[in-house]
């Protein structure tokens, strides 16, 4: 089951919409910060995996821009392979292949690209099972068929069911500590409990990569973690 949310916080500003715009499509849809010229958060619109991230990767001056693939998106009536792309953010703080979940902090607004000022813009594409290519379709009318409404629908609490799935070392927090418990069970480490990713862990996670087949890169990420059994 996917979820959504807004990818902007509750109270930012629709500013424009999806549409004909001079003489040009205008393929998404723009929301200014609360503030003008705060560098408010974006959050994933729903759950997918990060497909693309920098800047100048898609047409339209859109600046450091997220591209998260949602896969096939079966739920409320559309099956439709769906992209969500996110424009002229000043700090990205995903990667590709990263999994995301709806309402996980993807990065901030700012103005860089072609813009007049700080805000998100917020684009969709949909492909229908069996055609090639993807049409852009009106962000925010897809948001709305999800009964959320960016700028007045609060964001999904992402913390909630949200793992951050790309340990490695320096990372911290109670999901490293999982990490060191489940190499030290499967006999990887002597590492006691710690909830930071030391040097010492780095060198076991390559360890069980390596004995396991999988790419050995020190990130415990997805599929480390599910062989590891977290
Ligand atoms: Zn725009």
């Amino acid at each position: 089951m996917t979820n959504f949310s807004s990818p902007v916080p509750k109270g930012a500003r629709y500013t424009s919409a999806f549409g004909r715009r001079w003489g040009t499509l205008h393929a998404g849809d723009d929301y200014a910060p609360i503030k003008p010229g705060d560098h408010d958060p974006i959050y994933a619109a729903a759950d997918g995996t990060v497909k693309n991230t920098g800047t100048g990767i898609l047409a339209g001056h859109t600046g450091n821009i997220v591209i998260i693939d949602h896969g096939l998106l079966t739920g409320n009536g559309s099956s439709d392979y769906t992209l969500t792309n996110y424009g002229h953010m000043s700090k990205i703080l995903v990667e590709p292949g990263q999994h995301v979940h709806a309402g996980q902090l993807i990065g901030y607004m700012g103005a860089t690209g072609n813009v007049t000022g700080v805000h998100a813009h917020c684009g969709v594409r949909f492909k229908k099972k069996g055609t090639k290519s993807y049409k852009w379709a009106s962000f925010h009318k897809w948001m709305k068929s999800k009964g959320i409404t960016p700028g007045k629908t609060a964001p999904r609490k992402a913390s909630e069911t949200y793992r951050n799935l790309s340990l490695k070392n320096k990372s911290k927090g109670d999901d490293v500590l999982a990490v060191a418990r489940a190499l030290r069970s499967e006999g990887y480490t002597r590492q006691g409990d710690t909830r930071v990713f030391t040097a010492q862990l780095d060198v076991n996670v390559r360890d069980f990569q390596r004995r396991t087949g999988l790419v050995v890169d020190g990130v415990a990420a997805e599929i480390t973690q599910k062989r590891l059994g977290i």
